[in-house]
């Protein structure tokens, strides 16, 4: 299937995501959606807003600082735990192609969230792994590495974003 990702300039992308009420074969859908376009597009996480699915599920697989492969999908993930130590990522994300943003992050992580059959599960991260559940995690309420910048230079942003969907 050919998929889209969506730019944080579109509305979509501005609204917070609905929680997942019924595990069932929709949901079943939207997930193997996800994961198709995280292969179609080599991304390492996609939340389903990013392809339009304005829900609270969010895919992840990468590889961490000790080669282990990490591989989630979160359903209505909230983040219950921040460490007080933080540190400054160059993020990327296909929502804001072409650009790397340096974000500040919390170095782990704490996060209870539903697996897909509706299980309630806990996961203590750090590293890699925590950088990218709170970047993907924050496109579940509208937000993205630009809102971390001054206005100058998310209005910047934002403005060459604008000008690559007109093309
Ligand atoms: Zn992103």
């Amino acid at each position: 299937m050919d998929t889209m990702i969506f730019s944080i300039v579109q509305p979509e992308m501005q609204q917070p995501c609905l929680p997942v009420t019924q595990f069932d074969e929709q949901l079943a859908q939207d997930i193997a959606t996800l994961q198709e376009a995280m292969q179609t597009h080599q991304e390492s996480a996609l939340a389903a807003i990013q392809l339009g699915i304005p829900k609270q599920i969010v895919a992840i697989d990468i590889t961490d600082e000790q080669a282990r492969r990490q591989q989630f999908v979160l359903i209505n993930p909230v983040i219950v735990g921040y460490s007080e130590k933080t540190a400054i990522f160059r993020e990327q994300c296909p929502s804001l192609p072409g650009e790397t943003i340096e974000t500040p992050r919390a170095v782990a992580v704490n996060v209870e969230y539903q697996d897909p059959q509706g299980r309630h599960q806990q996961l203590d991260a750090g590293g890699y792994l925590a950088v990218f559940l709170q970047h993907t995690l924050d496109h579940l309420h509208g937000r993205s590495p630009a809102s971390y910048l001054s206005p100058l230079k998310k209005q910047r942003v934002l403005t060459r974003l604008k000008k690559q969907i007109k093309k």
